[in-house]
């Protein structure tokens, strides 16, 4: 079979569906391990972190502005006790005296003159029936109702301060949740800005591949003979600048007296029989060979050839393929079939050496044609 310029580079840029399929796993994996993240987060601080913070603010374990009314009260009440009780008057009045001194210490907290009315007055109050205890001007049952209204703004005080309390809890309850939902649409958000990006990422690639195979087809195309499907001269030259350092055997076939088939045929037959001959060529050098056709009638063949033996073999080859297949040619001056020129050379592939071959094969093939057609001769190597 024909032997065409072989598709290497068609392997480099081949799609490649398991590296694709790799990169999706990665960038889904990446987005969903980062969505996580932020779940844990989110869940993290709601279960441990704000627990903690709303502890700190409840009415335990803390000594806050409402504690310290609650004290300053139930130490007022206490005394209300100690009077009440039939108890000594003398030990009466002195638990009275130490509980209300006890108290006034809590009560007269800087807090509570700035932000409650009745603290001032009160503190008053219970300055002057600390006075009048100690002077034992007060009998039991009136310290018992002057203490009253001190416990009346003290009860008012922790009131107001549980309130304020619980709507700094709410405030703080309501912006957590705010703030979870803040963070959960984000890593949404985030995301879904990934996945987009992901596909838009995916997508240029897949335009890049696209282009670079439309590109490789094109240079394929640009590379080939489109009448028979063999290469050209550029694939040709580009052929043999890869085979760098390698020895090989350049042969030239140019059809005799096409000219004369074309007028006999036309044409289309001439095309047909230059696809036939581009066919024979190539079976006739088996695959050891490339082929090309260098423009109008003429091919070329490229094969690997370590001697010069080698390449007369071939060459020989190729004139007795010609004339076993008997292709008829009603015009030929010689009245034979349809029969070939052949000329070639041997060189050590290079640049400069591939110039100098290709002449020498053509000036052989041109003493062919001189010397009457219908065979091959072969210059010594280039
Ligand atoms: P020679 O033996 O000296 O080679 O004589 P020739 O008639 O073959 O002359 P030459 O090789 O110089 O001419 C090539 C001819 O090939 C000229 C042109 O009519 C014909 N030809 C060139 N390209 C094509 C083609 O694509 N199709 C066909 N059918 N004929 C072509
Ligand atoms: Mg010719």
């Amino acid at each position: 079979m024909i032997s065409k310029t072989k598709p290497a580079a068609k392997l480099l840029i081949q799609p490649r569906p398991l590296a694709r399929q790799h990169r999706y796993i990665t960038w889904l994996s990446l987005s969903l391990m980062s969505f996580l993240a932020l779940m844990v987060l989110i869940v993290y601080e709601s279960r441990w972190v704000y627990p903690e913070i709303q502890a700190y603010f409840s009415q335990t374990g803390n000594l806050t502005g409402q504690q310290l009314a609650t004290r300053s009260r139930v130490y007022l009440q206490n005394t209300q006790s100690e009077l009440l009780t039939d108890q000594p008057e003398q030990a009466a009045f002195d638990a009275a005296i130490l509980n209300i001194e006890l108290a006034y210490g809590l009560f007269d907290v800087h807090v509570y003159r700035q932000e409650y009315e009745c603290a001032e007055p009160n503190l008053m109050i219970l300055n002057r029936v600390l006075a009048q205890l100690e002077l034992r001007e007060l009998d039991r049952v009136a310290a018992v109702g002057e203490l009253l209204e001190p416990i009346q703004c003290l009860t008012h005080i922790e009131m107001n301060q549980l309130d304020q309390r619980g709507a700094a809890i709410n405030d703080f309850s309501g912006s957590t949740r705010q703030h979870n939902q803040v963070l959960t649409y984000s890593s949404l958000l985030i995301f879904v800005m990934g996945l987009v990006f992901w596909s838009l990422h995916e997508r240029q690639l897949r335009r890049t591949d696209r282009a670079t195979q439309e590109t490789f087809e094109w240079m394929q195309r640009a590379m080939r003979d489109p009448l028979t499907g063999i290469g050209n001269r550029s694939a040709l030259h580009q052929d043999v600048l890869a085979k760098q350092h390698q020895s090989l055997g350049l042969i030239l076939v140019d059809i005799d007296f096409f000219k004369q088939y074309n007028d006999a045929y036309g044409h289309p037959q001439g095309d047909t029989l230059l696809r036939q001959l581009a066919t024979l060529i190539g079976e006739t050098l088996n695959d050891e060979a490339q082929l090309y056709r260098l423009g109008g009638d003429e091919f070329a063949a490229l094969l690997r050839c370590s001697d010069t033996d080698t390449l007369k073999s071939y060459c020989r080859q190729l004139i007795e393929g010609i004339r076993e297949a008997n292709f008829a040619h009603p015009a030929h001056p010689d009245k034979k079939g349809v029969t070939f020129s052949v000329g070639g050379c041997r060189f050590v592939a290079d640049e400069a050496t591939f110039a100098y071959a290709y002449e020498a094969a053509d000036k052989a093939l041109y003493r062919v044609k001189t010397a009457g057609r219908d065979g091959w001769q072969v210059t010594e190597d280039a």
